[in-house]
């Protein structure tokens, strides 16, 4: 048995003025058809780094390397020729961002692009693809698609655009979604609607989700698992259930920690740990999370922790003191 995606001792690195820096530090991930895998973690924790690497978006603007491998359906991504990986983009794996315009062309119609993607994916003909572009903005609840698809992206709010995205994801069929930060511009209606298209999505298509997240409750709410991301590594994961439940890593315990109880504004990061995430110029020596760590020893400083097995369901931690409290 092959998983969807396997993603195997991932490094990404940047190189920039200050050297050779590791964004991605190590990732081991799977991921099963129609799976929801969130990824949590502040911003510089390497989560939407690693999120892209999957489809080497950043080799078009930022010089960068990689190491180890990136299994989708069985072949190495990384090691794919360009024109291969334009037919896995946009056909078998999707992505929306945070900022829709980013993927939308300014100087087509919303009805052009969308129509474009259902001739050249779905082989779809013009008329055929008209019709199908109308009813997939209907399903995104648009009100009123015929309206819309003679209107350019910019004339849109950014709920409509997030839409639009997932039109596009639609009309792919995708094997996997990757959603980095899908809803966080969003204001928190929007937000919520947009979360259960994406739902739907993998409830109606099998769809395999990548959500990539600072919000816990957005987590909580659609995955069934989580990893947590410190710069560049994944510290912990688990079920959601039960990392909620059982956090073991100090960083997780800090993000769950940083949930508010009511209402409130989720496009606001919150900080509640102390500090901030150091540049990839500073990682420190021995485990990552050691400049910020409450419960940070000698030996922290020193011996960067491996990941444990902290034996309940999928349960690892990456830290010398969640192992001894496993004992
Ligand atoms: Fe904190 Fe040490 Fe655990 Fe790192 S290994 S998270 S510094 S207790
Ligand atoms: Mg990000």
């Amino acid at each position: 048995h092959k998983p969807l995606l396997e993603i195997k001792n991932l490094k990404a690195y940047f190189h920039t003025r200050k050297g050779r820096l590791p964004a991605v530090d190590g990732v081991d991930l799977k991921v099963e058809p129609g799976e929801i895998i969130g990824i949590v973690g502040e911003s510089g924790s390497g989560k939407s780094v690693m999120s892209q690497s999957i489809l080497r978006l950043h080799e078009y603007n930022s010089p960068i390397d990689y190491e180890g491998e990136i299994l989708f359906e069985g072949e190495d991504i990384l090691s794919m020729s360009k024109l291969k990986l334009r037919e896995v983009r946009g056909n078998r794996i999707a992505i929306i961002f945070q900022d829709p315009l980013t993927s939308l062309n300014p100087v087509y119609t919303v009805g052009n692009q969308l129509d474009e993607v259902l001739t050249q994916h779905k082989k779809l003909s013009a008329a055929d693809a008209r019709r199908r572009t109308i009813e997939l903005l209907k399903k995104t609840g648009i009100a009123s698609p015929e309206r819309c698809v003679r209107q350019y992206p910019h004339e849109l709010s950014g709920g409509m655009q997030q839409r639009i995205m997932i039109a596009m994801a639609l009309a792919c069929e995708p094997k996997l979604l990757i959603a980095d930060e899908p809803t966080t511009a969003l204001d928190v209606t929007i937000q919520a609607q947009i979360l259960e298209l994406i739902l739907e999505l993998n409830r109606e298509l099998g769809t395999a989700v990548l959500l990539i997240t600072h919000d816990m409750g957005v987590l909580s709410e659609a995955c069934t698992s989580v990893r947590v991301m410190y710069l560049g590594q994944v510290v912990e994961e688990a079920e959601t259930d039960e990392l909620f439940e059982n956090p073991l890593h100090p960083y997780t315990k800090g993000l769950l920690q940083s949930i508010p109880r009511m209402n409130y504004d989720r496009t606001k990061e919150l900080h509640v740990i102390p500090g901030t995430v150091p540049p990839l110029s500073e990682i420190p020596s021995g485990c990552h999370f050691s400049t910020r760590c409450p419960y940070a020893e000698a030996r922290c400083f020193q011996r960067e922790p491996p990941i444990f097995d902290a034996q309940g369901e999928n349960h690892w931690v990456k830290c010398w003191l969640a192992k001894e409290e496993l004992l």
